[in-house]
């Protein structure tokens, strides 16, 4: 009997450890060789990998750690020396992962069975349970707010009887203002690579084809351990947690962490559950740490939206993979690869993930994929970019939050696009006032590119946006432009394209 652990099943406080004859970890090159992915994210998943073995080990059990290109090759190493063996694996995130998997353990003779996954709050059947009779079409039925008052009801998280703690399901109202002039946020916490992980990276660099050359990268510094994962969560609660409600969709030059937990990785790879994260929250308002605004909106994170993109994701496959219900077909610019571009808030934002494959949620969401969005980006491209790019991309979490959010290819996970104008990034960052863009101005040489591709993005693809849930206002906007207008939008839509196109936006 084989625990047969994957890169993102490293839970040491998984009970089952105990109860079989050994853990196979796979370490298998194919995987980093299938797209060249950040160099962070290949040493941050092997490294993790690699340190958990060692973990495991010390601790008395039984490790076999295989070093091999395929999943195959190691498989058939394992059934050589374990005829017939029986193994066991909690469930990876897409039904298709199951059915390849089994058969790679099939063919060997041997069988594997699938237990819950850890870092999921929801079985399959539960998430299924919840949403049958519910008309998937239907916004008011079918929508991450419906999904995540039941999940406050069912797991009592913030509740106070059947009441939400504070009175409200919903703090959004409050988490929208942007810091002033003279606000620092705390540094984010580094932790130092060990060893290991030093000779990760090296072998990483000198391996593979990556996203971006490991010498143009800031030094490694994410969490590979779960005592690193927890001593990062705890240095979020002290240092950052009180303010990340307030602050939590804004943007300044130069602070890419700003008060974000920045957790996403240490959570999907299992070095920290999400229902320890969610009750470390609920204790540091308990404790009077943060208010209820900071704690709902990263509750809201992590046992809403989580759980609902992994959910949909997985109900949604393979067709949520290819989908486009706006047609879009533009190539991804050549600054989303280059971080080369005037436009302050794109390059701020491309500049992180190539520095540390990290961009926090409103730079994903309102700057890297609202740009791709109004400028026409293929969805498909987007996504394949996100999942290079990141740290934390995972096919079961970039897919739904770059297809279905970012990109309005599937009407899956939002009733309406999240397209904005410059005025949005305006709003939240002070990034406007050093761009050499004018946000003030739509049409003309130096009007700020967002403008110009936001109306005539809303123009073009009116036929599908205009009776969505919540596009009214935004629409009349559009009616009440006259003909000359429309020219001149159009014209520096075009010239805005072509600068982009040619890498020289
Ligand atoms: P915080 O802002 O501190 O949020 C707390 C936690 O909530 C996160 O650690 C994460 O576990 C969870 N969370 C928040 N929003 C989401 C969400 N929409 N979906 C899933 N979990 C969420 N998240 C990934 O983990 N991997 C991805 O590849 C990824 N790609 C994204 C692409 C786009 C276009 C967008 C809009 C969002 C994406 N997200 C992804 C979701 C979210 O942006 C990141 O989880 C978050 O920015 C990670 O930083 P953090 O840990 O500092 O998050
Ligand atoms: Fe971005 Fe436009 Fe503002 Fe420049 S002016 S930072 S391009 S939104």
């Amino acid at each position: 009997m084989t625990l047969w652990l994957l890169g993102t099943h490293l839970d040491r406080t998984a009970a089952s450890l105990d109860e079989h004859d050994r853990v196979l970890l796979i370490e298998a090159t194919e995987f980093a060789e299938r797209r060249p992915y950040h160099p962070h994210k290949l040493t941050l998943v092997f490294a993790a990998m690699r340190r958990f073995r060692d973990d495991l080990r010390a601790r008395g059990l039984t490790v076999d750690y295989r070093r091999v290109e395929t999943f195959a090759e190691a498989l058939d190493d394992h059934f050589d020396e374990h005829p017939g063996d029986d193994l066991t694996m909690p469930r990876p995130a897409a039904d298709a992962a199951e059915d390849r998997l089994r058969e790679l353990v099939d063919d060997r003779g041997g069988s594997l069975s699938f237990v819950p996954n850890p870092t999921f709050l929801l079985t399959p059947e539960e998430f299924d349970e919840w949403a049958e009779g519910r008309n998937t079409n239907d916004p008011d039925t079918y929508r991450m707010e419906g999904f995540y008052r039941w999940m406050r009801r069912r797991s009592g998280v913030l509740m106070d009887g059947d009441s939400p703690v504070g009175g409200e399901w919903n703090y959004d109202e409050q988490n929208r203002e942007t810091p002033p002039a003279d606000w620092e946020p705390p540094d984010p916490p580094e932790f130092e690579p060990d060893e290991t992980t030093r000779e990760v990276a090296s072998w990483v660099d000198s391996t593979f084809e990556t996203f971006v050359d490991g010498a143009e990268t800031a030094p490694f510094r994410w969490p590979v351990t779960r005592e690193e994962a927890l001593s990062a969560l705890e240095r979020f609660v002290d240092a950052r947690f009180a303010e990340f409600g307030p602050y939590q969709d804004a943007m300044i030059e130069g602070e890419w962490a700003m008060t974000h937990s920045l957790l996403s990785a240490s959570i999907n790879l299992g070095l920290l559950r999400p229902m320890e994260v969610i009750e470390r929250a609920e204790r540091a308002y308990e404790d009077g740490d943060a208010p209820i605004n900071s704690v709902e909106g990263f509750v809201r994170q992590v046992l809403g939206w989580r759980e609902f993109v992994r959910h949909v994701y997985r109900r949604s496959m393979p067709a949520m993979a290819d989908a486009n219900q706006l047609g879009q077909a533009e190539d991804l610019p050549p600054a989303y690869w280059t971080g080369e571009t005037e436009m302050t808030c794109l390059s701020e934002a491309v500049e992180g993930v190539r520095k540390r494959g990290y961009a926090h949620h409103i730079e994903r969401l309102m700057v890297l994929s609202n740009f791709a969005l109004v400028y026409g980006a293929d969805p498909q491209e987007l996504n394949e970019w996100f999942h290079q790019g990141f740290v934390d991309a995972f096919h079961w979490v970039t897919t739904p939050n770059v297809v279905g959010m970012g990109s309005f290819a599937t009407d899956a996970l939002s009733s309406k696009p999240y397209a904005s104008s410059g005025s949005y990034v305006n709003r939240m960052s002070d990034y406007c006032s050093s761009c050499p863009y004018a946000v003030s101005r739509d049409t003309g040489e130096g009007a700020c590119p967002f403008n110009s591709l936001y109306w005539t993005f809303l123009r073009e693809h009116e036929e599908t946006l205009r009776g969505t849930g919540r596009m009214g206002l935004m629409y009349s906007h559009v009616d009440d432009k006259g003909e000359d207008e429309w020219a001149a939008l159009e014209e520096r839509a075009e010239t805005v394209r072509e600068m982009a196109r040619e890498g020289e936006l």
